[in-house]
């Protein structure tokens, strides 16, 4: 490295910056910033890996909801190496990730090479993950496994019958389908992208179904019982059309939005098949749970291979690109972004 390169990366760090270019129009430009633009937060982190969310797609196109102050940095995951703490409770060299709480969102987020972020935000990396593992998965594989946790709770087995997952092909989705696949479960994937059936066929689903399955229930105040419990990271109308088909003291877990946050509902699932609609936050879970779901996901439910089916690796200068396809809804998995 040439020496001005080598003061230039000692004093300054790459991140993405959002700003608002003229009224409702947002641009992301990768920039250089010094590190005294890191917020007071006792925690400075290296950052190796950080991910793309939907989340992050409405923050970098100008979602005032997510974000309120412009210009910003988004990213609500990172994984990285920890550089100093001045709270005492990470050691400098420290394998560390954040999800969620506010990072990304009103504080500079994972987008970038460096973070700075409160101790109760960071959780150790856990024993069996990679960097780079720990953001495939990222906000979303923690979100699908508590989706995944919910139906089990509310006493799911695989004998119930098929488990219905909604935008199957997005972060999610295909976690989703993969973890319950794992666990024995017959997964009917339900998906925009008919085209991808076959990546969610190798991720274990047991049957694809196209988004437009769900569209006739729409007019009805209740339906045929077709599904067991359902993942829905849709929400909308989907959410309520799912809620209709399904089985007698079937559930469903509700974590999403990417369709609308409304919906119009009746109370015949609830009174005539004792549905249980069950929520699902990954954002603001305290620390203590979201570390031991992480334990869970390096262990007992490591989806091995299908991680890398699922992951797609691409550079901080990509990743504009690439929000604006999760934006649009035309994302496939997960995007890893690799800083290293
Ligand atoms: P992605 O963008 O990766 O996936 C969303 C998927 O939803 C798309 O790929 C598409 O899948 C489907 N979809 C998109 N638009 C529509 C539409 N108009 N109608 C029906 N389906 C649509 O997003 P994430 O996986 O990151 O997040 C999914 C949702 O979960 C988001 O709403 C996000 O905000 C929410 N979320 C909530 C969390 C929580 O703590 N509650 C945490 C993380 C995420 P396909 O083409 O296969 O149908």
């Amino acid at each position: 490295m040439a020496a001005e390169e080598q003061k230039n990366s000692e004093q300054s760090y790459r991140a993405m910056l959002v700003e608002e270019v003229a009224a409702g129009k947002y641009d992301q430009t990768i920039v250089r910033r010094p590190l005294s633009d890191l917020p007071a937060h006792p925690v400075r982190i290296a950052v190796s890996h950080s991910s793309l969310n939907y989340k992050d797609a409405l923050s970098a196109f100008g979602n005032r909801a997510i974000t309120r102050e412009y210009p910003h940095t988004p990213g609500i995951d990172a994984a990285g190496t920890v550089v100093q703490d001045t709270s005492g409770r990470f050691q400098p060299g420290a394998r560390v990730l954040v999800t969620g709480y506010d990072l990304g969102m009103n504080t500079a987020g994972g987008f970038a090479e460096r973070i700075a972020v409160p101790a109760d935000w960071v959780a150790p990396l856990p024993e069996g993950l990679s960097l780079r593992e720990s953001m495939i998965l990222g906000t979303a594989g923690l979100t699908a496994a508590l989706c995944v946790e919910k139906l089990l709770e509310a006493g799911a087995k695989p004998d119930d019958g098929e488990v219905l997952v909604t935008g199957a092909t997005g972060g999610v989705g295909s976690i989703a389908v993969a973890l319950l696949a794992k666990l024995g479960f017959r997964v009917a994937a339900v998906t925009g992208k008919l085209e991808s059936a076959e990546f969610l066929t190798s991720l274990g689903a047991w049957k694809v179904l196209d988004r437009e399955t769900l569209a006739p229930f729409a007019n009805k105040a209740i339906a045929k019982p077709l599904w067991a419990w359902a993942v829905d990271t849709v929400g909308g109308e989907t959410l309520f059309n799912v809620i209709k088909c399904l089985k007698y003291s079937g559930g469903v877990a509700a974590c999403g939005m990417a369709s609308g946050a409304q919906f119009q509902a009746n109370v015949f699932p609830f009174i005539l098949r004792g549905i249980s609609l069950l929520g699902v936050d990954s954002v603001e879970l305290p620390l203590s749970k979201k570390t031991e779901v992480w334990q869970k996901l390096a262990g007992p439910w490591y989806i091995g291979e299908q991680l890398e089916q699922i992951a797609e690796d691409i550079s901080l200068e990509q990743a504009p690109e690439f929000l604006a396809r999760l934006h649009r809804g035309h994302g496939i998995g997960r995007y890893v972004v690799d800083m290293t």
